[in-house]
């Protein structure tokens, strides 16, 4: 499931069931809504989007579903989105933000449990807090001259901004728009240049191009970072613990002893 339905997970169940329209592994800024998908909406109470253009084939799917009662909770309305990125979640002290939007989307739908939407939220706000400062603890460790990664997509601007990481690239620019040969050898140059450490690819993108970056720049090459969705292993299966794996993958690449294959 997308990482935004762990989070909404998190908050409102057991009293809302939660359906993940994007399924885990696939890629929410490509998906392909299915029929069933509309059929979804158009029984769903409350939908939750991340908006800030992420998911673009989401007015569609909802003009399709004919659901006039459907409350629409748009996670990003109203912070500050930097660069078009809408990635916001991967700061915890966005998703903050979010869980505050999902709560009181949730108490409007649902208002019985209002009450316990609200305390969720709480809960998941110390945790969050909590695994903000874990992650600033963490990525500490790292020497500050090496804390320089190069990534597939551009998932990564909120979370290296937090936590003073240099991102160095960005593969795929656009989302299914492949880098030309030139921006691949940019690329390689601008590896070799900041002595980036490993270039990280995501489990739902194909690493044929991360491959071949990382062995043109002689760098280590991180396939399974997750950031979109959640995993289907437990130590990444919600946003919480995919934020912990994340970051200790990031922290073992970069404190790592250079060199792939020099
Ligand atoms: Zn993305």
């Amino acid at each position: 499931m997308s990482t935004l339905a762990s989070i909404t997970s998190a908050i409102v169940s057991p009293y809302l069931t939660v359906t993940s329209l994007v399924p885990v592994g696939a890629s929410v800024e490509d998906f392909q809504p299915r029929p069933q998908d509309v059929a979804t909406l158009h029984d769903a109470r409350l939908l939750v989007e991340n908006g800030a253009g992420l998911e673009t084939w989401l007015r569609d799917t909802i003009d399709g579903a004919k659901n006039p009662g459907l409350r629409i909770v748009d996670c990003t309305d109203g912070l500050s989105v930097e660069q078009q990125n809408p990635h916001l979640w991967m700061d915890p002290l966005y998703a903050k933000a979010y869980v505050a939007r999902i709560a009181a989307g949730a108490a409007l739908s649902d208002p019985r449990h209002a009450r316990d939407y609200a305390e969720a939220a709480r809960r998941y706000d110390r945790q969050l807090d909590e695994l903000d400062r874990w992650i600033r603890t963490r990525i500490a460790a790292i020497p500050p001259q090496q804390r320089t990664m190069i990534v597939f997509h551009n998932a990564w601007y909120y979370y290296a901004k937090r936590y003073g990481i240099q991102l160095i690239g960005v593969v795929e620019r656009n989302p299914g728009q492949e880098p030309s040969a030139y921006e691949l050898a940019n690329l390689v140059d601008l590896a070799r240049r900041h002595h980036v450490r490993a270039v990280f690819a995501e489990p739902q993108f194909s690493p044929k191009l991360m491959r071949q970056l990382a062995r043109s720049a002689n760098i280590r090459i991180v396939e399974d970072l997750y950031d979109d969705s959640v995993g289907d292993r437990p130590e990444v299966g919600d946003y919480l613990s995919m934020m912990r794996y994340d970051t200790e993958t990031i922290v073992k690449a970069l404190t790592a002893s250079t060199g792939g294959h020099a």
